[in-house]
């Protein structure tokens, strides 16, 4: 009964973590891939405030024009380039915008090259729309070498895909990076595909997008984590208005639209200074970072909620058992990665949670 294309998708390793997390009583978790605050009051307000007036039916396929508007003056105003009016769509979460952007781009055995560690995602969508996926190795540092990735360009490319701030590293790349990516786009006009979904969270007030250096852009961009709505499923895509075209017809037969509501409650979103948010999850980090560095090697995240240690020794999955035996959720590398030197912590829980485990990890790594 199943397609061949089902099959390539392989969902065990974050599933084995989640099934674990059931059954340890009080577990310290680590492995959760959002804010541990909750949607702003304003926003819960506006979305009721939709649902009573009746704004609950289909929108236009590619999102209401109110909020089309916004994210294009917010998205113009910080990557300093203006976008015009065909060149957005409003999706069911970043994660949809992906799809779509994708699917209207690959043919059988197309290239789509991005980064190691990735986004679990990247690799599992390109797979099922039957491209290959092409990963350009960044460790230790993560940062982007010129050299890797003129390499892993070819005939077949069709995109390359960049995440900053990264999940799972927290890594955010630097304006040498991005010139990097850019140069090496340019000399066959390939398509970046920018995910910025933690723009909201960017530490070294250093964030810097493809988008201000070079056209041919799709930036995918979300409410998901700066606003902790990730139940919400909303996001958009702005940039390169013929891609855009396909993926507003695709999402016509597919999602239909994004939630009606919650695309009228996030008018309101762009609005909000969420420097608390950012301040509060700096702190954390800073906690995290103090708490394992010497027990680990780190490249101390900038951005993002994530950290991605590498054991000084040994096998990540054999660690991430021993971690979990004594009550802590990590997630292994080989779940982002095609290594399994290191492993992914989300820090975005509380305090004392992250002390608890800060101690854990470290009596962990002693006796490993
Ligand atoms: N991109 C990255 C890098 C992510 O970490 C996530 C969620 O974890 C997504 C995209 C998907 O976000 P959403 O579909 O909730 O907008």
């Amino acid at each position: 009964m199943i397609s061949k294309r089902a099959m390539k998708v392989d969902s065990s390793g974050i599933r084995k973590v989640f099934e674990l997390a059931e059954k340890i009583e009080n577990p310290v978790n680590f492995s959760i891939g959002q804010p541990d605050f909750d949607v702003p009051e304003i926003l819960k307000e506006k979305a009721i405030e939709a649902i009573r007036k009746g704004l609950n039916r289909y929108t236009l396929t590619q999102g209401i024009g109110e909020l089309r508007e916004k994210v294009l003056q917010h998205i113009s105003k910080t990557r300093k380039r203006t976008f015009q009016p065909n060149e957005i769509i409003i999706s069911s979460g970043v994660s949809g915008g992906l799809y779509l952007a994708l699917i209207s781009i690959i043919d059988p055995g197309d290239e789509v090259i991005f980064f190691d560690p990735y986004f679990v995602m990247y690799k599992h969508l390109v797979n099922l729309l039957d491209g290959k996926p092409v990963m350009v190795d960044t460790y230790p540092d993560f940062k982007i070498s010129e050299d890797k990735l003129k390499k892993a360009v070819s005939e077949k490319t069709k995109a390359i895909i960049i995440n900053s701030p990264s999940n799972p590293t927290g890594y955010v790349y630097t304006k040498e990076d991005i010139e990097t990516v850019v140069r090496v786009a340019k000399e066959k006009n390939i398509l970046i595909i920018t995910d910025e979904i933690y723009d909201g969270f960017v530490y070294n007030g250093n964030f810097e997008s493809a988008a201000s250096y070079y056209d041919n852009v799709l930036i995918l961009g979300g409410f998901s984590k700066t606003y902790a709505m990730t139940g919400w499923r909303l996001g958009y895509v702005v940039g390169n208005s013929e891609i855009i075209a396909q993926m507003i017809k695709i999402q016509q037969y597919s999602f239909v639209c994004a939630p009606a509501p919650f695309q009228h409650a996030a008018v309101a979103a762009l609005d909000i200074d969420t420097s608390g948010f950012r301040e509060i999850y700096q702190k954390k980090r800073d906690l995290i970072y103090e708490g394992l560095k010497e027990s680990f090697d780190i490249v101390k995240p900038e951005g993002a909620f994530y950290m991605f240690p590498k054991l000084k020794n040994g096998d990540a999955s054999a660690f991430v058992e021993k971690a979990i035996q004594n009550k802590v959720l990590i997630i292994p590398g080989n779940v982002f990665s095609e290594k399994n030197t290191n492993f992914r912590i989300s820090f975005a829980t509380d305090e004392e949670t992250l002390k608890r485990g800060i101690d854990i990890l470290n009596r962990c790594a002693k006796d490993f």
